[in-house]
């Protein structure tokens, strides 16, 4: 073997460790020697350099009462600071965690520009005053991830385009870079908010599912075999931007009948103020201030809860819409795992059983014998969770080649 195929096998092991660390700490060294499938030996000579590096701590106390205790092992919880940014089309989110992710600090705040100059130096208020709590806790700052809504070029850092917030060609790692001197890893809201549910919601441990959002737009992220799907160049998983419907509504990309433009709030609204020009219905109008233009998804959903047929039926179509469209990418990807978040949340309870039934008699059979269809846990911090993850995922791997 030569010397550098030497230097990468360590690298790999000392990456795999760590990574271990993260997801199952604290476990001893036998338990990390069976998870990485690592030999004892090899284990502990890592353990040793990591604990000297500062990076793993050793903890007698957790262990067993009876007999020699094993020796449990973790990441050190102040080996660094991660800030996790979410930029939506009307808030930021920002969230500081310590080096095992637990949150320090979080803020989330409504915005009502869509300037790009105002919104990032907002944000940049935010992330300032993050570092300093850091800096405050003697942690030093490792990183700041960064959620778009829009297309993202990964490995440039710009975002290429947003269309709900009308922003182009901003490159955002370049500028953040130099404002912060730090890492900046940036990415699509939906692709970081499936990591946020892999690393730390409904979706731990599970290698292969679907993440998907509803709010203005509709937004994917896909993992397959425990890895992002990005495509190409990064441009992957736009599943909102699938045609359903070629004689349907006009898009925000500019196309007509994307999937987006069938499921979501925004399409609820719509057709409950159709159906409404035929069925009129005072208390609905009423809950509107007596004007339908007031018509929120928060006032349909309860409305739907209560029995109102109008607002049940809007939402109805729109489980239906969404439950076809999954079972496509059920028969295209075959994961274990849907998970739904953003908007549909708080709809959950009507939406479940009609997405199912849609998704079970419209993909093929095989596909579904072990699909599993959830709501997201992490919510609203599903993204800003997975900058975090972003940031470490990629802090460990850098220390490892270091
Ligand atoms: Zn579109």
């Amino acid at each position: 073997m030569f010397t550098g195929d030497q230097e990468k096998v360590r690298i790999v092991n000392r990456s795999l460790i760590l990574n271990a660390l993260r997801l199952y700490a604290p476990i001893s060294r036998a338990q990390l020697a069976y998870i990485t499938g690592l030999t004892r030996g090899t284990v502990s000579n890592i353990v040793t350099i990591l604990i000297e590096e500062g990076l793993v701590f050793e903890d007698e106390l957790q262990g067993s009462k009876i007999g020699r205790p094993p020796i449990l092992l973790g990441l050190r919880p102040d080996g660094g600071a991660v800030v996790g940014v979410e930029i939506g089309v009307d808030f930021i989110s920002v969230l500081l965690t310590n080096f095992v992710a637990q949150t320090l600090w979080e803020i989330r705040v409504k915005t009502t520009s869509q300037s790009q100059t105002d919104i990032i130096s907002q944000a940049e208020k935010y992330i300032d005053q993050a570092l300093k709590i850091a800096k405050e806790k003697k942690l030093g700052p490792l990183g700041i991830g960064v959620g778009l809504p829009g297309l993202v070029n990964v490995r440039q850092g710009n975002l290429i385009t947003a269309p709900n917030l009308h922003w182009k060609d901003v490159p955002l790692r370049l500028i953040w870079n130099q404002r912060f001197h730090l890492p900046v890893y940036i990415d699509n809201e939906a692709n970081l908010a499936a990591l946020g549910e892999y690393y730390f919601g409904i979706a731990r441990n599970v290698d292969n599912f679907i993440y998907l959002s509803s709010d203005i737009g509709l937004g994917g992220g896909i993992v397959i075999g425990g890895r992002l799907f990005r495509g190409g160049h990064g441009y992957g998983g736009e599943i909102g931007h699938i045609q359903r419907d070629p004689q349907g509504e006009l898009c925000g990309c500019g196309r007509v009948g994307c999937w987006e433009t069938q499921v979501g709030p925004r399409p609820v609204l719509r057709r409950v103020k159709k159906e409404f020009q035929t069925h009129h219905d005072q208390m609905l109008l009423d809950a509107c201030s007596g004007n339908l233009d007031n018509l929120t998804f928060d006032i349909v959903v309860q409305f739907a809860l209560n029995g109102n047929s109008i607002c049940r039926q809007a939402i109805d179509e729109v489980a239906v819409n969404l439950g076809m469209g999954i079972a496509d990418l059920v028969n295209v990807f075959n994961p274990d795992l849907i998970v739904i978040g953003g908007a549909f949340i708080q709809a959950k309870e009507i939406l479940h059983s009609t997405i199912e039934k849609t998704i079970f008699s419209n993909a093929l059979q095989p596909s579904t014998e072990n699909l599993k269809i959830e709501f997201s846990e992490r919510d609203t911090e599903a993204c800003v969770l997975g900058a975090v993850a972003v940031v470490l995922d990629d802090i460990l791997r850098e220390m490892a080649i270091s």
